[in-house]
């Protein structure tokens, strides 16, 4: 029998779900994530290389129970070692479930090599099916590449395809129903997100926030939606609802408006090596300058748990002196 020391905080909770960021850049561009010159993004040297995440990725794994391994980014797929990676992680013993969440973009020609090198299964983020409202919301022309990448990943087998969508108000709000009708076509999980205030240029606003209230009212009078068993949820941060009477569900993440930190059984490694509790962590846990300096892996995974130890009860976002994270979204991988 194998003994786990576990990354557990001083709340009762246990993480086991690890979002691994392999890159901040992204070949998108949207307006609720960052600005349309992009970002500043992090200097070559100050990545963690393949070898490097990989470790990481094994420590977690192996020594601290994390038992779900999910790539992202940033847009994951623009890291070229992206299939090494899932090798080495599918590699593991025990073997972690491995996942990534992307744009898409380039998933035609990649889902097969990511599926061949045991990826088990994969969001894809779509917030529009029109081309003239990806354009200005995506500030790139690539809804076809999108919609290409998600036919793939069906056919290469990483299936359920789960798609992820973010409404804006007065820009894409109106679409919620025809996404959901969309997905449910094409046999896609939808899940809803409340937009969050993680943009690198702070434009989040609360009062703007299409919230999960106005998502579900949205959705009503096309659909019929019941509150899927809350027993089912477990750690999910998505509330899911039958629809039509089942067996097909759609998903709501209500991160602000329906907090579910007391659940939260995640931890994030930065591209640069940074453990982050919480995507709202106000502090970050240096495993590069750990890794570069030689640690061994029973450091490196005190470094860890002392990092998870310390994740606050909640995210903060609805507290009064609320101060958005001092790195975006893209840097910390979603
Ligand atoms: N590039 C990949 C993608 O597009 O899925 C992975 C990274 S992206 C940061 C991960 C997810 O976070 C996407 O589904 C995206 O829509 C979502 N996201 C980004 N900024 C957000 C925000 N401010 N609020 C809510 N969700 C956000």
């Amino acid at each position: 029998m194998r003994w786990y020391v576990v990354l557990a905080d001083a709340f009762g909770r246990i993480a086991t779900d690890l979002r691994v960021s392999v890159t901040d850049r992204c070949n998108l561009r949207c307006s609720y994530c960052m600005p349309p010159e992009g970002l500043d993004w992090l200097p070559g040297p100050a990545l963690l290389t393949d070898d490097e995440v990989s470790r990481l990725v094994s420590v977690a794994v192996q020594r601290l129970g994390v038992t779900e391994v999910r790539f992202t980014g940033g847009e994951p797929l623009l890291r070229r070692g992206l299939p090494g990676l899932v090798a080495a992680a599918a590699a593991l013993d025990p073997r972690p479930e491995i996942s990534i969440t992307t744009n898409g973009i380039g998933l035609a020609r990649l889902a097969g090599p990511l599926a061949a090198a045991g990826l088990d299964r994969l969001n894809v983020s779509l917030d529009t099916l029109s081309p003239q409202t990806f354009k200005e919301l995506a500030r790139r022309d690539r809804l076809s590449d999108v919609l290409a990448g998600l036919a793939a990943a069906s056919e290469a087998g990483l299936t359920p395809v789960k798609v992820n969508a973010v409404l804006m108000r007065g820009i894409n709000d109106h679409e919620a129903a025809g996404l959901l009708r969309f997905c449910l076509d094409r046999g896609y999980q939808l899940r809803f997100i409340e937009q969050m205030p993680l943009d690198a240029q702070h434009g989040w606003r609360r009062a703007n926030m299409v919230t999960a209230d106005e998502i579900l009212a949205r959705l009503s009078p096309a659909f019929s939606l019941t509150p899927d068993d809350p027993g089912a949820r477990g750690s999910a941060p998505a509330e899911a609802f039958l629809v039509d009477g089942g067996p097909d569900r759609v998903g709501v993440i209500g991160s602000v408006t329906r907090p579910f930190c007391g659940t939260c059984d995640r931890v994030r490694l930065t591209a640069d090596g940074q453990v982050r509790n919480c995507l709202f962590a106000a502090d970050e846990t240096d495993l590069r300058a750990l890794l570069r300096a030689g640690a061994t892996d029973d450091q490196l995974a005190a470094a860890w748990r002392g990092a998870v130890a310390g994740k606050l009860p909640g995210h903060g976002i609805n507290d009064p002196g609320f101060l958005q994270p001092g790195r975006p979204m893209s840097a910390i991988g979603g």
